[in-house]
């Protein structure tokens, strides 16, 4: 028939149980007729474990050897899983990313993929064995063992099926699917049909944890279908693919989707706001600032500059918390050296975002967002848009407030209460 990819995140692989349920349902899936290619997470919190570990010896963590031992996460799982298999009769061998020849850069800790070779994936499956990698991990172009960064698993999937040109790549997690907004948060939120890959990529750039960011740019560029869904319940789950390409093929059965204008409203709470206040309006002050905040590795998200009065402005922007103390240190530098009035920062904000591939014909959505946020006096502190987004910084209090009164104001309410149980938030 086909050859299915499916990726088992760190929930779906956490004990003896999962692990047996996973094999269930790879036998399930070959006994259609599917060559299935298995891609592991480390069970549970096994990442944060490791690294817990690394920093109790030490508070110095060579990339190498850091990647040396998170790798080690997913080796266990994917040993299991091919026993857990051998024990319900389905011949099945497991593969570092090394072995599968996952080519990457030399940036430990967070590498990027460049080439994928697969010939050992290819043989298992032309033999009729399940391959089973371990994902996050591949080797570099210094013969390196490296990692892929946080939740990187999703990315060694989509690179595999693109490999192997499979005919989907399943995402299988402890949620149902793509929501309509966090269910935690929102329990009126919807669970998404489809989408189309630039709104899932808008949402995981907003703050959508469903997928790494990563994985869905590399399945836009190679068009591997993503399937998002449940290892719990073993539901249809969210289908994330090239909307206008689907289209094309429905309308002859006539039943071609319009563009919802907003698919979700999706938060991001990981983010602080960074001020450098009274500094003077000319050219160079931007470049100043930011170049050096770039060459640290700081990623700035949102940046906004006031209108100059007296030739003085303020520059605002966000950043990660976790690069929060990276970046004030090089700029309160660089605030000195521009002779700019100050320097503050606030870790109490949230970002909020909708996002829709119909607002690129539907104009006024941004001007209802705000009217919506006034109306349940939510002040905005900045505002960024694309296309198919519009992002708003507000203080962190008002999250839910925000998230729910868009949530109900933009027609997304499901009419009913979210009701399957809600895992522990990644
Ligand atoms: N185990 C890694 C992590 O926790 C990779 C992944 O789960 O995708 O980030
Ligand atoms: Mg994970």
């Amino acid at each position: 028939m086909g050859i299915v990819v499916q990726k088992y995140g760190g929930t779906s692989v956490a004990d003896p149980e999962r692990i047996k349920a996973v094999a269930e349902h790879v036998a399930f899936t070959r006994s259609h007729g599917n060559d299935v290619v298995v891609v592991v997470s480390a069970m549970g919190k096994t990442t944060d474990n490791l690294i817990s570990l690394a920093n109790q010896v030490s508070g110095t963590h060579p990339g190498r050897e850091l990647d040396m031992l998170l790798t080690t996460g997913e080796r266990i799982s994917m040993a299991l899983v091919c026993m857990a298999l051998a024990d319900i009769g389905i011949d099945a061998v497991s593969f570092t990313g090394s072995q599968v020849g996952i080519i990457t850069d030399t940036v430990h800790t967070k590498a990027k993929i460049l080439e994928v070779k697969g010939d050992r994936l290819r043989e298992a499956l032309a033999a009729g064995k399940v391959a089973v990698v371990a994902g996050f991990q591949g080797v570099s172009t210094d013969s390196e063992i490296t990692t892929l960064g946080r939740g990187g698993s999703d990315t060694t999937a989509v690179a595999l099926a693109a490999a192997v040109n499979a005919d989907v790549c399943e995402i299988y997690t402890d949620v149902t699917g793509v929501f309509s907004a966090d269910p935690r948060i929102v329990p009126q939120a919807r669970k998404l049909q489809h989408l189309d890959f630039e709104e899932m990529l808008e949402m995981a750039g907003a703050g959508s944890k469903v997928l790494a960011l990563r994985s869905v740019e590399f399945a836009r560029n190679h068009n591997v279908p993503l399937h998002v869904r449940s290892s719990f319940t073993w539901e249809h789950g969210t289908w994330v693919l090239d909307m206008s390409a689907f289209n094309a093929q429905q309308s002859s059965k006539e039943n071609a989707m319009e563009d919802p204008i907003i698919s979700g409203v999706v938060h991001e709470t990981g983010e602080a706001k960074v001020t450098v206040f009274g500094v003077a309006d000319k050219p160079g002050i931007s470049a100043a600032l930011f170049e050096p905040l770039a060459d640290a590795n700081v990623n700035v998200d949102m940046i906004v500059q006031n209108t100059s009065k007296d030739g003085i402005t303020d520059i605002s922007f966000t950043v990660p918390k976790s690069d929060l103390a990276t970046a004030l240190k090089i700029v309160n530098a660089v605030a000195g050296e521009l002779g700019a009035a100050g320097v503050t920062h606030d870790e109490a904000v949230a970002k909020i975002s909708l996002v829709g591939a119909g607002m690129k014909t539907s104009p006024g959505v941004a001007a209802k967002m705000f009217r919506v946020l006034a109306d349940a006096d939510v002040n905005i502190e900045m505002i960024s848009t694309s296309t198919i987004r519009v992002s708003v910084v507000v203080g962190a209090a008002n999250t839910e407030k925000a998230l729910r009164t868009l949530h109900t104001a933009f027609g997304l309410d499901s009419g009913q209460a979210y009701s399957a149980p809600l895992p522990e938030r990644k």
